[in-house]
Formats: structure tokens, sequence, C-alpha cells
């Protein structure tokens, strides 16, 4: 049976970090850094999100704050908003919760975020960062920054001549984390809804990374023996043998099966869910040291 990476452990590993690292900053004499969570409307799983990431915020001792808006805030008010967070110099990092509603386009709020500021790793310049190896001062989008410290954990920070398939080509998940195995010298393939026989491309990757969103669709026999699985899917099904009406929470990676073939792999729920705010308050972290003229830390 294979390793089970426990993305709580490592996610916790680097909370401790962060708020060590928050400590010898202010040790310095700089400022405390600063995360500014943004939200738009109602949605319930929104609101808890953005719970948690003020609450880890706290915890790692930053300034944190949180503009709480109604959904019928105007693209030209939010817009104001990000402004002011921009030249806040106690702000660091800038968080603008997606979804937004339907009336605000999403793209030109994103854009709007100061890129030194975008902790999301959303903008074009971080995007374009990433894309050609500028990692020193990149800002990477937080759940495939995640999955490569879960994949460094089994496989080392050097992943020569592995062969890495990732399954999905957002731009949030797939195709970050397609740059960050490259940057690490994997041999990488992104593999997409319209890619031909990807269960025998998924045989061919030491590391196969699931970001799909179709419940159990990576099947045991997809995978390679000894590979490492990275399972970034949250699909919430129904599960009537909890009761009527319950639900449970499963990856984009048959579990059961793909553990008897993989060397090590992440479960859903604590495998690559729990790394996403970790990442976030890293960012926030790397943005306080570089805006104070420090090298950033790395993880
Ligand atoms: P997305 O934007 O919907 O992208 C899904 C990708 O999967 C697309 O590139 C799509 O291909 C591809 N795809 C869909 N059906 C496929 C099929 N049958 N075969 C092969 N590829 C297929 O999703 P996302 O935002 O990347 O999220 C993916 C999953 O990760 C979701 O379950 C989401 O909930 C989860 N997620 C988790 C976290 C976290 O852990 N914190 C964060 C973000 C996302 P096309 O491009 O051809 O349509």
């Amino acid at each position: 049976m294979a390793e089970v990476i426990d993305g709580k452990i490592v996610a916790e590993d680097v909370v401790q970090k962060v708020k060590a690292l928050t400590a010898d900053l202010i040790a310095k004499g700089k400022a405390k850094p600063g995360l500014a969570v943004v939200i738009v409307g109602e949605d319930p799983a929104s609101q808890v999100y953005v719970a948690s990431k003020s609450r880890t915020a706290k915890e790692c001792g930053f300034h944190s704050l949180q503009h709480t808006l109604p959904a019928d805030t105007s693209e030209e008010a939010l817009l104001k908003i990000i402004g002011e967070l921009n030249a806040d110099p106690a702000v660091n990092g800038i968080l603008v919760q997606l979804p937004l509603p339907v009336h605000i386009d999403a793209g030109k709020i994103i854009q709007a975020i100061a890129p030194q500021k975008d902790v999301d790793g959303f903008h074009f310049i971080n995007v374009g960062k990433l894309g050609t190896g500028e990692l020193e001062t990149a800002f990477v989008p937080c759940t495939p920054a995640g999955s490569m410290l879960l994949i460094e954990r089994v496989r080392g920070k050097d992943l020569s001549g592995l062969n890495a398939v990732v399954v999905g080509r957002s731009n949030i998940v797939g195709k970050p984390m397609a740059n960050l195995l490259l940057a690490a010298n994997c041999t990488v393939t992104i593999a997409h809804s319209r890619t031909k026989d990807l269960p025998a491309l998924a045989r061919t990757a030491d590391i196969l990374v699931a970001a799909v969103g179709r419940p159990e669709m990576v099947k045991g026999d997809w995978v390679k023996p000894g590979a490492t699985v990275i399972d970034v899917g949250i699909n919430r099904i129904p599960a009537p043998e909890k009761g009527e009406g319950k639900t449970r929470l499963v990856g984009d990676v048959a579990y059961a099966e793909a553990a008897k073939a993989a060397g090590a792999i992440t479960p859903v729920p604590g495998g690559v869910g729990p790394m996403t705010i970790a990442m976030l308050m890293a960012n926030t972290l790397a943005s306080a040291y570089l805006a104070a003229g420090l090298k950033r830390p790395s993880f």
C-alpha cells in the first residue's frame, strides 16, 4: 500500500515556520506582514474559506483585515477598495475571494491588484514570472504551490528526469502546477478533456496530478506502480450509507484502488486541501520580506 501524504501535518509545519519567520521579521524592527481579505456577497462556502484564512493569518501573527461587502457592491467601489489596499503600506497581501457576483468582472479586479501584493498569484505579471522561471519574485497560486511541497516531501526538490502528467489545464491549478514541475526538471504533459487515451498517458507518470473536478475519475489501473499521486479534486457526492440526504467528500482519484498501485498518495480530505491556506500565509510572508528588502524565505 502507498505511503499516505498527510497534508494536515505539512500545512501545520508551514504555518509554524511562517509564525517563526514573522517573529524574526518583527525582531528585526520591520512591520508585521499584513493580509487583507475581501469578500463580496454571502456565498456560504466563501464565508467559511474567508473566516479560515483570516483566522490562520492571526495565528501567524499577521496584521489581518477583512472587507465584507454586500452582494450589490459595484465594480467601481470594489476597484476603489483595491486601490486603497494597494497604497496601504501595512498590507502585503490582497486576496479577493472568488467567485465574485456576475456583475463584477473578476479578471479586471485581479489585474487591479498590485502584482507585489497578489498573493493568490493570478496577476499576469506573476503568471508570466512563473512561466519564465522567475521564481525568486513570483507569487505562485497557493494550491499548486502546496501540491509541490507535498511532492517534495516524497521525492525531494530535484525531480530531474521524472515524467509528470497533470490532468486539468485551469489557470488556477493545472497550468501553474505544470510550470512548477517543469521548473523542477520533470518532463511534463498536460492532459485535459480532449486528451486521447488518458488512462495510457496517466500510466507513464512518475508523478500524477489530478485537478479535474470529476469524482474518482482516475482509476487504480491508470496509476504506474510506485507513482506519486496528488489528488487536487474536491467533490461532494451522495453518501446514502451515512443516512438519507448525507454527503461525503471525494477527490478526482479512486483512492482505495489507486493506493494499491501508488508509491505515495494524498487523501481527500486531508491532502492538498489544507495546503492552500498555509501557502497563502507563506506567500504573504514572502511579500513582507521582499517589501522589507530581505530575501524571501523558502519552504
Ligand atoms: P476547472 O477550472 O473546472 O478545470 C478542470 C480541468 O479538468 C479542465 O482543464 C478540463 O479540461 C479538465 N477535464 C474535465 N473533464 C475531464 C475529463 N473527462 N478528462 C480529462 N480532463 C478533464 O477546475 P479547477 O479549478 O482546476 O479545479 C479542479 C479540482 O480541484 C476541482 O475538484 C476543485 O474543487 C479542486 N480544487 C481544490 C483546491 C484545494 O484543494 N484547495 C483548490 C482549487 C481547486 P478542459 O480544459 O478541456 O475543459
